[in-house]
């Protein structure tokens, strides 16, 4: 669960302050042994000003920033809340409440393509570090019938997609780990690079996990959220017909391929509710699911979303 790794980030000065202070220690016999964690974080000080989920996220990683209410008041009041920045991009903070205490968060996504290395992370003048790990995606080879060998798009296809991933709603809509989309195996991961019909495709990666549903077969809201985008009739020539949902503060989830698309746009689902069918219309070699999730308009990797969502 989300906790544990904002409990990893928290503790982790402690930690720090701990080994530290660990010699001084040594020359208490005894003492040592009376020193919880909780003790030893009292003794830290001021809590460290922005809470980073996790400071060395793969590429493809959802990141949850944190900060306390209180150190971002300037006193002057009035002032406009600061975006958190990191990797080139703004993203706004959601106030929220945690154990009783008034904070920020906001959510961010590891672009796959992002190069490893340490990244300045900051709030106003609040600042932190995250280093970006190697996620090692795989390269994986399909073959497609000429006449799906595209990328084409129908007239207007690419402006809807494009302003469902852009949507920006402030409540946040799920508590919980999502569920699986399809009780179908998976089988294209996220991320991996494809090598179509004996071609490497530049500047491409698969922005989905897929399963291998088959025709027919149900697919289910991932989170509970409202659907932003329900297009059926065969209109889109890439992603088929397709359902959109918002969860919320940024994160949006993509169905694609759909046989059939049972809601309709402005409509609130719960999570597991049954949205279509599984198809393979738009841009797809047999009948499966595409499912993405998109944060802030940057895609994730969808795994992290049902074992340990935010
Ligand atoms: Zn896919």
């Amino acid at each position: 669960m989300s906790s544990s790794l904002q409990l990893k980030a928290i503790f982790l000065p402690a930690l720090l302050a701990l080994s530290l202070t660990a010699p001084a220690w040594s020359q208490l016999p005894g003492r040592g042994l009376s020193y919880g964690p909780a003790t030893a974080l009292e003794d830290t000080g001021p809590a460290k000003d922005l809470v980073i989920s996790d400071q060395i996220p793969k590429q493809g990683q959802v990141v949850q920033v944190t900060v306390e209410a209180s150190a971002l008041s300037s006193g002057a009041g009035g002032a406009a809340l600061p975006p958190l920045e990191v990797l080139g991009q703004k993203y706004k903070l959601f106030p929220a409440a945690e154990e009783g205490r008034s904070i920020y968060r906001a959510l961010f996504a590891v672009p796959v393509v992002q190069k490893p290395g340490p990244y300045k992370i900051a709030i106003g003048a609040l600042t932190g570090q995250i280093t970006v790990k190697d996620a090692h995606f795989q390269v994986q080879r399909l073959s497609l019938p000429s006449s799906k060998n595209n990328f084409v798009t129908a007239p207007g296809e690419e402006e809807a997609v494009e302003k469902a991933k852009s949507t920006l709603s402030p409540e946040r809509f799920w508590s919980e780990n999502f569920v699986k989309p399809s009780h179908a195996r998976t089988s294209a991961p996220f991320g991996i690079r494809r090598i179509v019909n004996g071609k490497l495709l530049s500047d491409y990666f698969h922005s989905g996990l897929d399963f291998a549903g088959f025709a027919g077969s149900p697919i289910y809201a991932t989170a509970p959220g409202t659907v932003v985008l329900a297009q059926g009739g065969g209109v889109f020539k890439l992603h088929g017909n397709m359902v959109a949902i918002d969860h919320g503060q940024g994160v949006v989830s993509f169905y694609i391929h759909m046989q059939k698309v049972l809601v309709k746009t402005g409509q609130v689902v719960k999570a597991g509710e049954q949205i279509g069918l599984v198809g393979q219309t738009g841009r797809a070699n047999g009948p499966h699911l595409h499912f993405s999730i998109y944060v802030n308009k940057v895609a994730s990797s969808p795994l992290q979303w049902f074992t340990s969502a935010l």
